[in-house]
């Protein structure tokens, strides 16, 4: 009898591994931990094969340190049509593309990279003096065609994702953006859908003040204060309109009119 039970035992423990190592992602997850495992390796080293001078230096290692931590968070729409194809191009080598988080339709969210490691979703683009975002930041994807709404759902899960990241990481409010923000020639997401003022109110990100009593100085330069905001200014055109595709969601011309300029204006100063 206990022979019995023992094999019933065994049997029931088998099928419970087996289960927890199925799945659609049981490769893509087997990956996941040998990378982390190849890259504790790194950061185990001593002394560290860094970037370490061609001069001779002695190795003493200090004994206060920790993580660095993500500085901005990045927000994206997938330009693709579900969650699940965004899965699975974020499990597929070949992409060469990932984000921290993926939030779907339905508000389900899923945790794919540790805050604490480079996720691949910024490519090249520019924020203020910063040249790599992905090194500084979280990126989160929410699944959408890029024409789309985003549904209550999705921006209940994304309030909630912010709230836990701005808390852990002590992450300023102006450093909540998005994909076109640093890649304004390159990127259009999150579309002109995105609800901006709503995250601003709730303390991610900056939003323009009412206008109305705002008299522009006659020095006041449009560019300059978009480059001091963030916006690289190379292509001035592409600047404006992902600043318009911004704060003035339904406005694709890429001239500023003088109202247009005191939304700036009104802006740039809480930049300053
Ligand atoms: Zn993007």
């Amino acid at each position: 009898m206990k022979h019995v039970l023992t094999a019933t035992l065994v049997l029931f423990l088998a099928i419970v591994f087996c289960n927890c190592n199925r799945g659609p992602y049981a490769a893509s997850n087997r990956a996941y931990k040998q990378q982390a495992k190849a890259l504790s390796e790194i950061v185990k080293q001593t002394p560290p094969k860094d970037s370490l001078p061609q001069i001779a230096s002695e190795w003493v290692g200090t004994t206060n340190f920790n993580l660095r931590k993500p500085n901005f968070v990045v927000i994206h729409h997938t330009a693709q049509n579900s969650c699940d194809q965004t899965l699975k191009t974020f499990t597929n080598t070949k992409t060469s593309v990932s984000a921290h988080y993926v939030i779907c339709k339905n508000g389900k969210l899923h945790h794919m990279l540790n805050d604490y490691l480079r996720a691949w979703h910024g490519g090249i683009g520019r924020w203020g003096s910063s040249t790599d975002i992905n090194s500084s930041s979280i990126g989160i994807e929410i699944d959408n065609n890029g024409i789309d709404t985003f549904s209550a759902e999705q921006i209940n899960t994304l309030l909630s994702l912010l709230t836990n990241l701005k808390k852990a990481y002590g992450i300023p409010a102006a450093n909540f953006i998005g994909h076109s923000d640093i890649a304004p020639t390159r990127k259009v997401d999150p579309n002109v859908h995105f609800p901006w003022k709503r995250l601003a109110d709730a303390g991610f990100g900056l939003w323009w003040s009412d206008t109305t009593n705002i008299a522009l100085p006659a020095n006041f330069n449009s560019l300059q204060a978009l480059r001091i905001i963030g916006y690289d200014i190379k292509d001035s055109s592409a600047a404006i309109q992902a600043f318009k595709r911004k704060y003035l969601q339904q406005d694709k011309s890429t001239v500023l009119t003088d109202e247009d300029r005191k939304i700036l204006y009104s802006l740039y100063r809480k930049y300053e």
